[in-house]
């Protein structure tokens, strides 16, 4: 059994106005039909001028996907009508999309894949119905009719949901980087389409199965993985009962991933694509080209890359790459390492402490970065204080506590606090002489289970409230227990 898995993506490119006219695409939460003009309805007269921002988004993003980019480019008519689409074709890409035979690399667990990409172009989004609940009435709404899309499809290179969401994820984080769009699913940003066509018995290298059932508008991550589990299940049932499997089109029936029938599939020649008339055949110069590869941004795979070099875990930099705030607080730490940029025990501290307090106070206190009291001086500073021993973990993350509840500086708190490690060795002496005197079973189990010292330490800590340092308290345990 084996099935046949390919993605085909719409994202909403991020414009002020719409891809043909000078609409404004800020349509969400509006009231219907404001959004519109001559063009998004193709009255006769009135001439689609395309959208230069959403253009140069496309070839970025195409660049990104690592596809060769179509020079000599076009756009063409897809004729069919649609209550959403009452002017009777979408103005779309067909034989010359802006990008062609490309590639995304998927990581997993230690090994990667490349996703191939057959094509990237541009379009036009459609209106929008919406249904009254007795199903007897249709409410249209244009204001998203003509919003430009960048459409992207992958060959069938998915062998599992696992290379499915990784694929999705990675083009989410991909879209964003390039500011191309935010990609905000519950928005409709970024809607997949999922194609599938499963065989009992695994076909020769470069066959496929002699149909394709695609499934339109899947508007989550969670959801592509549900249908991807529930049509592979339902196609294996058919083809066990040696029932034919015809192309169509299905829909979401509901979250659950199931899905309904909704036509057969309309193929190419249905479409009637012609070269659109109202809008010349567009040239990319040298010149533009080599703009637009010299602004690209570092982009996730090498921005992953990048910290890993910097000697962080895998799941670490994920994190980093994933959530750009952190990332970039995290940025702002390494420039600010100033003379020693590389110095990886410093930069696995500083990765240690974002990813551990102070995200857990940020979700605590379900504040942003840009929003909390505690700041990038506050982590260089307490990491350093670390560094010299002069505080422990403990207290720097008393520190951290303190900053999140009542504001202050990590420096002034320390001070005022008097929160200074005890550097006097008479002291630190008695510290450890009362957590041995206090404690005489663990001093005995000791002989039996050498970790059990780590209580010990913990003790003292606990006695001096976190101001002898952990290593030279373990160090003094020992000597004096002649461990
Ligand atoms: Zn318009
Ligand atoms: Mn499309």
């Amino acid at each position: 059994m084996k099935s046949y898995v390919g993605l085909e993506i719409h994202v909403q490119v991020k414009t002020n106005s719409k891809m043909f006219c000078r609409c404004s695409t800020d349509y969400f939460g509006k009231d219907p039909n404001l959004n519109v003009c001559p063009v998004c309805f193709g009255l006769p007269g009135a001439l689609p001028v395309p959208n230069k921002a959403a253009f140069e988004k496309a070839v970025k993003l195409a660049l990104a996907l690592n596809c060769s980019i179509n020079q000599s480019t076009k756009f063409d008519r897809k004729n069919y009508f649609y209550p959403d689409l009452p002017k009777g074709y979408q103005i779309s890409q067909y034989d010359k999309p802006i990008g062609y035979e490309g590639f995304v690399e998927i990581e997993l667990d230690g090994d990667s894949k490349r996703i191939r990409i057959q094509r990237v172009h541009l379009e036009e989004d459609t209106g929008k119905s919406t249904h009254s609940d007795n199903g007897d009435e249709t409410y249209l709404d244009y204001n998203k009719s003509g919003v430009a899309l960048a459409e992207i499809v992958t060959y069938p290179d998915f062998e599992n949901e696992e290379e499915v969401i990784l694929f999705a994820k990675r083009l989410k984080q991909i879209v964003r980087y390039l500011d191309v769009s935010d990609a905000e699913m519950q928005k409709g940003q970024m809607r997949f389409e999922l194609n599938i066509s499963t065989s009992l018995e695994e076909l020769p290298m470069g066959e496929l199965p002699n149909f394709k059932v695609e499934v339109k508008n899947i508007g989550s991550i969670s959801v592509l993985e549900k249908v991807l589990q529930s049509e592979t299940a339902r196609q294996i049932e058919l083809l066990t009962k040696g029932e034919e499997i015809k192309p169509h089109t299905r829909g979401l029936k509901d979250m659950t991933g199931e899905t309904v029938f909704q036509r057969a599939k309309e193929s190419a020649d249905d479409y009637r694509y012609f070269p659109e008339p109202d809008i010349p055949p567009i040239q990319i110069t040298d010149e533009t080209l080599a703009r637009l590869k010299s602004e690209m941004p570092e982009l996730p795979h090498q921005r992953k890359q990048r910290y890993m070099d910097l000697g962080l875990e895998g799941e670490q930099a994920d994190i980093l790459v994933e959530d750009t705030e952190r990332g970039g607080w995290f940025d702002t730490l390494r420039q600010a390492q100033g003379d020693k940029p590389n110095d990886k025990v410093i930069t696995k501290e500083y990765a240690k402490w974002l990813l551990g307090d102070i995200s857990f106070w940020l979700e605590k206190k379900k504040i942003s970065i840009s929003e909390m009291p505690f700041s990038t001086d506050d982590l260089i500073y307490l990491v350093s204080m670390m560094q010299e021993k002069k505080i422990s973990g403990t207290i720097a993350k008393q520190v951290i506590e303190e900053i999140f509840e009542n504001g202050g500086r990590a420096e002034e708190i320390v001070v005022s606090k008097d929160l200074l490690q005890v550097q006097d060795e008479g002291a630190v002496d008695g510290f450890v002489d009362e957590a041995i005197a206090a404690n005489p079973k663990i001093v005995e189990d000791l002989k039996k289970n050498p970790n059990a010292i780590k209580f010990l330490v913990g003790q003292v800590m606990k006695l001096s409230k976190g101001k002898v340092n952990p290593s030279v308290a373990e160090e003094k345990l020992k000597s004096k227990l002649s461990l």
